[in-house]
C-alpha cells in the first residue's frame, strides 16, 4: 500500500491481507492450528528459516490483519493483539520488568490497572509508586531515582486529568524507564503517545475500537524490537490470544471508528455545553472546554476532547441516584465507548474498591457521574438529562 495514508483510509484498508479466493472482506480464520506440506517445512518454520503459521496462540491470519491496521494507524512498527485490554496491560508490564525493578505510575489509571500496580507487582518484588498525574513536580521527585517502567492514563478515567506526555517521556527516560501510556480515553485518532516520546501504547479494544457491545479485545504497540525481542516470548508463552472471531469483529469495528468517534466527540461537547448550563450540575470536566484546567495542554496532546463527559450532581449520592434512575435513554453501566450512551456513577461501582480516601484524592465525589456519548441523536440525550434533571425540582 502507498506510505502515508490517512485514518479513515487505513482504518479501511489497512492490514487487509487476501486469501487466494481474493474475497472484498476480511477473511475469518476460525482455527487453532496449521498444517505444513512436509515435514521438512514444519521443521524449518520452527527454525525460523520459513514463515508460516503454526498455532493460533502464536499468530492466525485474522489477528495479523488487526495486528497491522493497529500498527498502521498508531504508527507504531509492531503491534501484538490479547483477549481482553487487561491481558495488553498486564503482557506489557509484566514482560518487561523483573524482580528489583521500580515502577512510578500516575495514581488515576484503570481500577484493574491500579490493582496491577499497587497489588500484584509489589508480590514479585517489584517496587512501585503512584504520583498524582498532573504534577510535574510529583514526576519529578519519583523518577530522581532509576526506573524500569511508568505507566500512565491520558486522559485519565473517570476524572479527565491531562498528563504532559513530552515532559513525562524526557523524566522517564533520563530515569531509565520505558513508557507505557494506555491510550483508551483518546482513541489512536485524537492522541498518539509515540510521537511524544511514549516507547508503548496499550488498548483496550473492547472501547472504541469495537464500540458496538461485542467482544472483548486488547492491543500493545511499539518498536519491532521491543515487541518481538521482549513482549511477543511472554504472549506465546503464557497464552492470552486474542480470538480471530473477536479479531474479525474489532477489524470491522474499525471500518466505522473514525466517523463514530467524530460524531461521539460532537456529541459530547454539546453535552457538556448543555450540562455546564444547568443549576443541579456543580462541575462539568471535558478536555477542550475553556473551563478545563489543563485545556491548553489537552489541545496540544489531541485534536479533540474525546468522548466522555464527567459531570457532578449537586446533592451528593441521593440526587445523583435520582437523576441516573430518572434516565430514559441513557444506560447505566461501566463500560464506554460504546454507541448507546453509558452512565458509571464511579464511586459506587468502577471505583468502589479503591476506598474513599484514594476517592477524594482522585477528585471522585458521590455526586460524580461519567458519561460515555453514544451515537443517539445529541438531542434525544440532552432531552433525557433534561427531564431526568428536573425531577430533583420535585420532591
Ligand atoms: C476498559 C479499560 C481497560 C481494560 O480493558 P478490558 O478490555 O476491559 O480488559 C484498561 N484501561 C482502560 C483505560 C479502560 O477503559
Amino acid at each position: 500500500m502507498p506510505r502515508a495514508l490517512r485514518p479513515a483510509t487505513l482504518l479501511v484498508r489497512g492490514g487487509t491481507a487476501r486469501s487466494s479466493f481474493d474475497e472484498t472482506g476480511e477473511a475469518l480464520f476460525l482455527t487453532s492450528g496449521f498444517v505444513y506440506e512436509s515435514a521438512a517445512q514444519a521443521e524449518n518454520t520452527f527454525l525460523g528459516t520459513e514463515q508460516h503459521y503454526q498455532y493460533s496462540r502464536f499468530g492466525n491470519p485474522t489477528v495479523a490483519m488487526l495486528e497491522e491496521r493497529l500498527a498502521l494507524l498508531e504508527g507504531a512498527e509492531a503491534c501484538r493483539c490479547t483477549a481482553t485490554g487487561m491481558a495488553a496491560v498486564s503482557a506489557a508490564l509484566l514482560s518487561h520488568l523483573k524482580a528489583g525493578d521500580r515502577v512510578v505510575a500516575s495514581r488515576a489509571l484503570f481500577g484493574s490497572c491500579h490493582w496491577i500496580v499497587s497489588t500484584l507487582l509489589p508480590r514479585y518484588g517489584i517496587a512501585t509508586s503512584f504520583v498524582d498525574g498532573a504534577d510535574l513536580a510529583q514526576w519529578q521527585a519519583a523518577l530522581a531515582e532509576p526506573a524500569a517502567l511508568v505507566l500512565l492514563e491520558t486522559p485519565s478515567n473517570p476524572m479527565l486529568e491531562i498528563v504532559d506526555l513530552k515532559a513525562v517521556c524526557d523524566l522517564a527516560h533520563a530515569a531509565g524507564a520505558i513508557v507505557v501510556v494506555d491510550n483508551v480515553f483518546a482513541t489512536p485518532l485524537l492522541q498518539k503517545p509515540l510521537e511524544f516520546g511514549a516507547d508503548v501504547v496499550v488498548y483496550s479494544c473492547t472501547k472504541h475500537m469495537d464500540g458496538q457491545g461485542r467482544v472483548l479485545g486488547g492491543a500493545v504497540l511499539g518498536s519491532k524490537k521491543w515487541v518481538e525481542e521482549t513482549l511477543q516470548p511472554f504472549t506465546r508463552n503464557t497464552g492470552p490470544a486474542l480470538s480471530p472471531f473477536n479479531a474479525w469483529v474489532i477489524l470491522k469495528g474499525l471500518e466505522t471508528l473514525k466517523l463514530r468517534v467524530d460524531a461521539m466527540c460532537r456529541g459530547a461537547e454539546r453535552v457538556a455545553e448543555f450540562l455546564a448550563g444547568r443549576p443541579e450540575i456543580a462541575r462539568v470536566l471535558y478536555p477542550t472546554r475553556a473551563d478545563h484546567p489543563q485545556r491548553e495542554l489537552a489541545m496540544r496532546q489531541m485534536s479533540a476532547g474525546g468522548t466522555l463527559v464527567t459531570f457532578d450532581v449537586a446533592g451528593g449520592k441521593d440526587a445523583c441516584f435520582r437523576v441516573l434512575d430518572a434516565l430514559r435513554v441513557i444506560d447505566i453501566s461501566n463500560n464506554l465507548g460504546d454507541s448507546k450512551s453509558l452512565a458509571t456513577h464511579p464511586a459506587t461501582t468502577t471505583h468502589m474498591r479503591v476506598g474513599a480516601e484514594e476517592r477524594a484524592r482522585l477528585g471522585i465525589n458521590d455526586g460524580t457521574v461519567r458519561l460515555s456519548v453514544g451515537l443517539e441523536d445529541v438531542e434525544d440525550l440532552i432531552d433525557d438529562l433534561a427531564a431526568a434533571l428536573d425531577t430533583l425540582g420535585r420532591n
